[in-house]
């Protein structure tokens, strides 16, 4: 029987990964994930997808794949309207998905399950599961990003509007696991809980082992967010082996190694590698390194603020800043959102602090007006266990505190007043992108006017910091030498390049030793 791999996204690019696998009569889809390349060269903060014409926009603009019978049926009134357009330039396919494998929660790889059916179940680690769903319980409500539950929608004259949250629950997706876990009674509550009015429409996790007739096995890497796995599924013609994304150089880098060995057992016929590091020849920084600069960083600046900017939900950061905060004897101050995380977090990971107990952290109390229910009730928690602090009490102890910011909560310092000598710590990625280095530019007037010095900031010029500035960031993914190394062990008949720009660099560096197929979007690889 034909195995078919079909790449809808991912493909000559980083993220947005959606790729078809086809065989025995099984389909799944390894992620499906927002194309933020494509996204972003037509839309942007203030020009996004119209949520009151559901998936027109996104299909105008080739967003999602024209597959027939994998999306919502709530947006259904509006599928009339968008086969007729999608029709009329590429061909549609009508199939059956039977799974999409997660392999993390970075929105590049999850982002777009938003618009699938809830019924097609999603299988990933309970880290992943759990992470998924606090990071949509801390958000601001955004269609594009429905991918733990649903919110209900009709037609309402041209448009579709949210169901009344009175009768209508949203809608959770199902949630698979390749191995039984047990859960505290907190766990299953945070599972079921609904952080707004609506009501869940709450599906307990299952576990499973195939999916239609294809075996499935998932193993653990490292990457930059916690949950991270990769997947293998046994065709009749051999094992596909999926990376997802990953690196070596984590604080779990040994995870990935072991993938490698494990995977490489199954003598697999194919597999799917990616490459956003391809090209860089260097291992890149590790986070021990991180730890190490950003320390001696901290020590230098007693007395003084310290703000460590490490873009939101970098977890793994969070608490490697936690460890020098502790080692300095500051207290290292969180956003709400983030405490949201890392409390759900703790729920799958017990060795992750729990921040109402940890010594270490404190709740940042941000100036708004308005609060979510979830931010009410986090609030309302913390401030009981005096876990709270405001910017008035670090003004007044500066030394005492990392307080953990990013570019977009900058305006906080206004309140805080900082006092000179004190550090802004960049500890994130480069500037990609024109609009990045537009806000680089920004950050820059903001840490100047607070008159604190900084390091780590990227150059709005090039993107990346000074030579001398360097070594504050750990990247989420493994560089050249180290994903050829990774081939090698794996040993494949096959290697098909996704999430990377330079997918040629596969070929030329194996072209002599193994098949490299290089993707196009849409069109299948027959193997
Ligand atoms: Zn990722």
């Amino acid at each position: 029987m034909a195995v078919n791999i079909t790449v809808y996204g991912g493909a000559g690019t980083i993220g947005g990964n959606k790729i078809l696998l086809e065989a025995d009569d099984t389909v799944i889809s390894f992620d499906f994930g927002i194309n933020y390349h494509l996204w972003s060269q037509y839309f942007e903060e203030y020009l996004k997808p119209r949520t009151a014409r559901g998936v027109v926009d996104l299909f105008e603009i080739g967003l999602l794949p024209p597959l027939k019978g994998i999306y919502r049926k709530d947006l259904e009134p509006l599928w009339e309207n968008v086969w007729d357009r999608v029709i009329s330039n590429t061909k549609v396919r009508e199939i059956h998905l039977d799974a999409v494998l997660l392999s993390h929660a970075h929105l590049d790889h999850s982002g777009h399950i938003s618009f699938l059916d809830p019924d097609i179940p999603i299988v990933c680690s309970p880290t992943t599961a759990f992470l998924v769903k606090a990071i949509q319980d801390s958000s601001v409500s955004d269609f594009e990003k429905e991918v733990c539950y649903a919110t209900p929608r009709e037609e309402q004259g041209r448009l579709l509007a949210s169901r009344h949250w009175k009768k209508y629950s949203s809608i959770q997706r199902q949630f698979c696991f390749t191995k039984p876990v047990s859960f505290s009674s907190k766990a299953h509550d945070f599972w079921r809980e609904s952080v707004g009015a609506r009501q869940m429409d709450c599906k307990l996790p299952k576990i499973i082992n195939k999916i239609g007739n294809l075996e499935l096995r998932a193993f653990p890497v490292d990457h930059s967010i916690y949950g991270a796995t990769a997947f293998a599924v046994k065709t009749s013609d051999g094992w596909i082996v999926y990376t997802g994304d990953l690196r070596m150089h984590g604080e779990t880098g040994d995870k990935t190694r072991q993938f490698a060995t494990e995977a490489a057992k199954l003598h697999p016929i194919t597999l799917l590698c990616e490459g956003t590091n391809i090209s860089k020849e260097n291992n890149a920084t590790s986070e021990e390194e991180v730890m190490q600069n950003a320390l001696g960083r901290v020590k230098d600046a007693e007395g003084k603020l310290v703000v460590a900017d490490f873009g939101p939900r970098n977890l793994e950061r969070l608490l490697t800043f936690r460890e020098i905060a502790s080692h300095c004897g500051r207290k290292l101050a969180i956003l709400p959102k983030d405490a949201y995380l890392l409390q759900s977090l703790h729920l799958t990971m017990p060795e992750i602090p729990d921040p109402i107990t940890d010594a270490t952290l404190l709740i940042y109390e941000e100036v708004k007006n308005v609060r979510e229910k979830w931010e009410k009730d986090l609030h309302t928690l913390y401030q009981s266990q005096s876990k709270t602090v405001s910017p008035e009490d670090i003004r007044r102890n500066e030394g005492d505190f990392i307080l953990c910011l990013s570019f977009w909560d900058i305006n906080e310092l206004i309140d805080i007043k900082p006092s000179e000598g004190g550090i802004y710590i960049y500890s994130s990625s480069e500037a990609f992108d024109e609009e990045q280095r537009i806000d680089v530019k920004r950050l820059r007037q903001w840490i100047e006017h607070f008159g604190l010095s900084s390091v780590g900031v990227p150059d709005p010029e090039t993107g990346k910091p000074s030579e001398a500035e360097q070594g504050l960031h750990s990247s989420g993914h493994a560089s050249g030498p180290e994903i050829l190394e990774l081939i090698e062990t794996i040993n494949p008949e096959v290697v098909i390049p996704i999430h990377t720009e330079h997918p040629g660099f596969f070929a030329s560096k194996l072209g002599s030793v193994r098949e490299v197929r290089i993707p196009k979007i849409g069109v299948p690889i027959k193997l």
